[in-house]
């Protein structure tokens, strides 16, 4: 797979990322440059899209849900 192939792709769940545009510092809307976020990423991450950053139990730990529940 070359890096074309993944370019805009999440990492862990595949789907093209919305809004995807890059060079960015790290993080915009929609998604996460995994080695900005060394913290959250796992082995092997380029990307990771928004929904799935917010399925991470590290990144909930720091940050919290969405929503109020
Ligand atoms: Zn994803």
């Amino acid at each position: 797979m070359s890096a074309a192939d993944t370019a805009g792709v999440c990492s862990r769940c595949q789907q093209p990322i919305a809004g995807f545009a890059p060079p960015c510092d790290g993080v915009t809307a929609g998604y996460y440059l995994a080695s900005a976020f060394p913290r959250y990423a796992n082995e092997g991450d380029v990307y990771i899209c928004d929904a799935c950053m917010w399925r991470d139990p590290l990144y909930i730990l720091d940050h919290g849900r969405i929503g109020n529940d």
